[in-house]
């Protein structure tokens, strides 16, 4: 995701504005109650009995992040991106999805062509009513934020940052085939979102720069402008990008709460349900532009669970950093845990068995 990390709220503000100005529909989304293109509230089921959701198994999810490290670092036109990639869609095939891909080619910040590809993989395909879930399946080509200066032109391996999204999904998919949920599921493995400019800006005014933030999130960028299935139009989406941290905290994004904030308190209360009230925190911090921003473009309503470390409220309250893997070669295999694996994937698959 984008570094809006360590901005301050006025910055966040400006950003809203530029948005606002050059982006289009995505902040009039965010503040009007008929989206655009016939987007659904979030249905209220907090009337209904519970659904026992099925058991998400934390081992299996942490033996799917190793298995997509174990590629080597996922970054457009590598050789693991392309395997990886590959292995998706076969796993995604075993579990019974119906797989669609979008493949195209687009011209980084730097200019390099990357090739890309989105996968949907959806579940049920007959039913009209549907949830998208999603994460990011590439890996960052540098590690800028690196202790050591020699070692931060070097792609990383990303355990956290793109394999535990991907792990929690996967995981979901195996029990999506053999326990149907009410409604139709896709998952959606999103690509380039993590090939943006360098994080390091000692400017801050380099973030209102909409040539800076709009570098990332490629692959939510051209699926939200050629949506598959076309028209495609699911109650609602929920994105996992980091979400794999022994430590790990899950704030209430501030963009998720504007276009969304029923949805983030009912995932939040079943967190609560489940007892991982410990990584789910009844705390609000400023935005992140990660792929839910894009789709949300597109007129999907989507939040975000993500890591974030609220920093304390003398210092601005809602101000976040990003936990100290991010960026690294520390986000290895090291930097997940299995607990936080499950604790995401149950809470999701308690919201997913109850619509
Ligand atoms: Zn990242």
């Amino acid at each position: 995701m984008e570094q809006l990390k360590f901005m301050k709220t006025k910055q966040i503000i400006a950003i809203a504005l530029v948005a606002l100005l050059l982006g289009g529909g995505i902040y009039s989304s965010f503040f009007t109650e008929d989206k655009p293109n016939g987007t659904k509230p979030t249905p209220n089921v907090s009337t209904k009995p519970e659904v026992k959701a099925p058991t998400f198994d934390g081992d299996s999810a942490l033996a799917k992040v190793a298995q997509q490290v174990d590629f080597g670092p996922r970054v457009p036109n590598s050789k693991g991106h392309d395997a990886c990639g590959a292995w998706l869609v076969s796993e995604l095939t075993r579990l019974g999805a119906k797989i669609t891909t979008q493949d195209f080619s687009l011209k980084a910040y730097d200019e390099t062509p990357l090739r890309l590809q989105n996968i949907m993989a959806s579940f049920q395909p007959e039913k009209t009513r549907r949830i998208l879930l999603c994460a990011h399946w590439d890996t960052r080509h540098m590690a800028e934020k690196d202790p050591d200066p020699a070692r931060r032109n070097k792609p990383i391996l990303g355990a956290n940052d793109g394999g535990s999204g991907v792990a929690v999904l996967l995981e979901i998919a195996r029990h999506l085939q053999t326990t149907p949920t009410a409604v139709g599921i896709d998952l959606l493995f999103l690509d380039g979102e993590d090939y943006g400019a360098s994080d390091n800006v000692s400017d801050d005014s380099a973030y209102l720069n909409p040539g800076f933030y709009s570098t990332w999130c490629l692959g939510s960028q051209y699926w939200a402008k050629n949506k598959m299935p076309q028209g495609y139009n699911p109650m609602f989406g929920i994105l996992l990008d980091m979400v794999g941290a022994a430590d790990a905290q899950f704030c209430k994004e501030k963009f998720s709460m504007e276009v969304a904030g029923d949805l983030v308190n009912l995932v939040w209360a079943n967190a609560e349900k489940e007892s991982y009230g410990m990584f789910f925190q009844d705390r609000e911090v400023n935005g992140v532009i990660d792929d839910h921003v894009m789709l949300n473009r597109g007129g999907v309503r989507c939040i975000d669970i993500i890591d974030t470390r609220p920093i304390p409220a003398s210092m601005g309250l809602g101000e976040y950093t990003f936990p100290s893997y991010h960026h690294t070669h520390k986000d290895d295999m090291s930097s997940v845990s299995k607990n936080t694996l499950k604790a995401v994937g149950q809470t999701v698959l308690r919201t997913i068995y109850n619509m």
